[in-house]
């Protein structure tokens, strides 16, 4: 899961992460009290989205920045009223962007110097890891494509957790110098207390800075949570912002379905991660495009079959649906009824391709052909690719 930047800062604030002061705003009248609370002229307006890149972005109506500064109270009052209701699009949005419903309200600050600071689970070391790099603001691959000497790596050993030493090593290989590494190392310590306590799986923060005040400050927040650790902190749970995500991802979440969207034109039903996996390996080894991942699970009901089949119908980029169930704790009559009870809630005029095998599969085979349900059938699951393809492409 992730967070908006406006949240992200509610936890540095928290957990002693040094950050401008700041508040969210959803008009911009909450916007000019939000400044005025602030008590400064020196404030910066940020659009909040789930999307970096918005400084650089660009809004559908031509304006441009989805962060800017402003000189006063009411100056950051006209910038809210220009971003928010509008779509912005970054490099990370997708060209059809995002709506900004909210912007933060926060002090600015003259930066003297931008860094990057990340922790992130690595995989390779089987530890949390700490990345960090004198060049800031800017794309970190870019960095480590052009000028891999100025990224900093440090292992963090998961029992005795970030130790000072290590801090003070970021601090001084990134340039800070006397007490400034006293600040930057405290930063670090308090992050990587808050990605462990919080469960993060990644941090990001882009840019961290020197101001000319000599503070260092986190700036900008991008947090990723452990979706599974999620029941752990009912607080950041309900962080959660449903209108950044997928409202397919949404949908399937509500019934406990493990459903990821995707860009093709062919629904995919099936039971078991690996048989998806392989099921969305076949399609574009036929030639086609899969629209999501979907993994019913072994023990499905037949309400969460049903929920399944009409979140793919209710899906405008599929055009076929393919079912392929291999029964083995799934039987394949719960499947076929919970199809059935779909198809009588939805009107489905895409081609519906079934490959049944296993658990009760002569019942699951004699549900369907009774429902009336114009189905094509498959004998295995490259007969089934081919056919969903070929589906697909006749209608087109
Ligand atoms: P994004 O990464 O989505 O573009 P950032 O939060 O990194 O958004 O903001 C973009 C740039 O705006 C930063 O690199 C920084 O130069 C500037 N900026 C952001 N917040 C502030 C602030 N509080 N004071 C001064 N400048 C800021
Ligand atoms: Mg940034």
């Amino acid at each position: 899961m992730n967070i908006h930047e406006y949240q992200a800062k509610e936890l540095f604030t928290q957990y002693g992460v040094a950050t401008p002061k700041g508040q969210a705003a959803d008009s911009a009248a909450e916007a000019l009290e939000a400044a005025k609370a602030l008590g400064t002229n020196d404030l910066v307006v940020k659009a909040q989205v789930h999307a970096g890149g918005r400084g650089k972005g660009t809004f559908k109506n031509g304006f441009q920045g989805g962060v800017h500064l402003a000189d006063s109270p009411e100056k950051a009052q006209e910038l809210a009223s220009q971003m928010i209701g509008q779509v912005l699009v970054t490099h990370q949005t997708g060209e059809e962007g995002k709506l900004v419903r909210k912007v933060l309200i926060a002090e600015s600050v003259d930066i003297a110097e931008e860094y990057y600071f990340a922790i992130l689970m690595d995989r390779a070391t089987e530890r949390p890891s700490i990345i960090a790099s004198s060049e800031g603001g800017v794309d970190i691959e870019e960095v480590a494509a052009s000028h891999p000497e100025k990224i900093f790596k440090e292992a963090v050993h998961p029992a005795l957790g970030l130790q000072q030493f290590q801090a003070r090593k970021l601090a001084s290989q990134l340039g800070f110098k006397g007490a400034q590494i006293r600040a930057a190392s405290k930063l670090f310590m308090a992050m990587y207390e808050l990605f462990i306590s919080c469960d993060c799986s990644m941090v990001e923060v882009n840019p961290l800075v020197l101001t000319k005040d000599g503070d260092v400050l986190a700036l900008d927040a991008k947090f990723n949570f452990d979706d599974n650790a999620l029941y752990r902190h009912p607080a950041i749970a309900a962080m959660r912002d449903p209108e950044e995500e997928d409202p397919r991802e949404v949908e399937a979440s509500k019934f406990d379905l493990n459903y990821i969207g995707l860009d093709g034109n062919i629904g995919c039903m099936v039971n078991g991660a690996g048989l998806a996996m392989s099921t969305m390996d076949i399609i574009k080894h036929s030639g086609g495009d899969p629209a999501n991942f979907l993994d019913v699970g072994g023990g499905a009901s037949e309400d969460q079959v049903k929920e399944a089949f009409r979140i793919l119908c209710g899906d405008p980029k599929v055009e076929a649906i393919l079912v392929n169930i291999f029964g083995g704790i799934m039987q394949c009559d719960v499947i076929a009824q919970g199809i059935i009870n779909a198809a009588k809630t939805v009107d489905l005029n895409i081609p519906l391709i079934v490959r049944l095998e296993g658990t009760n599969v002569e019942q699951g085979r004699a549900l369907l052909n009774e429902s009336g349900l114009a189905l094509i059938t498959a004998e295995d699951l490259g007969d089934a690719a081919r056919k969903a393809v070929e589906a697909v492409n006749n209608a087109a």
